[in-house]
């Protein structure tokens, strides 16, 4: 596999949504809204249309990080500096304090740890979404159960 340079998005987007047919089938796509809930607390984490996280970096500093909650839009706000590929340290729940990283999976591009919390689309029920504290790298996954039950989504039950 060739490395793909970071800015040629499209590269991304065909290389991932087209290795797996998973994604592929999946409605969560680039221009889908999430609502991002806290597995811990239950709180919401959407503050005027974007998902706040606290986070701390590689240096140990923290700091709130507010971020566009699509999958494609790496636009992001943060109280302290954070380099574009930097591998966060932690992430925490801004209400709770509980940190976010699911301990026992690293992202299978880069590595990195993963960061994982629940996600809701329009009206659905809520759905548990493992992705990479890497902001470059946007690689996620989700259960195949979940991803089912969102496919599902607009043929019937909802
Ligand atoms: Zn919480
Ligand atoms: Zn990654």
């Amino acid at each position: 596999m060739t490395d793909k340079r970071p800015d040629q998005p499209a590269s991304w987007e065909n290389e991932v949504w087209d290795s797996d047919p998973l994604m592929k089938r999946s409605h969560i796509n680039k221009d889908t809204y999430l609502t991002c809930w806290c597995p811990h607390c239950g709180e919401g984490l959407n503050e005027d249309d974007k998902a706040v996280f606290r986070i701390v970096n590689k240096a140990g500093e923290v700091g709130i990080s507010r971020v566009s909650p699509y999958l494609n839009v790496l636009d992001r706000e943060s109280t302290i500096h954070v380099e574009d590929d930097e591998e966060l340290a932690d992430v925490h729940c801004p209400h709770c304090d509980a940190s976010l990283i699911e301990p026992d999976m690293v992202c299978k591009k880069d590595n990195c740890k993963m960061l994982k919390f629940h996600i809701s689309v329009s009206n659905s029920i809520k759905l548990l979404i493992t992705l990479c504290v890497r902001r470059t790298c946007r690689w996620y996954t989700m259960s195949e159960e979940d991803n089912e039950r969102l496919i599902l989504r607009d043929s019937h039950e909802w």
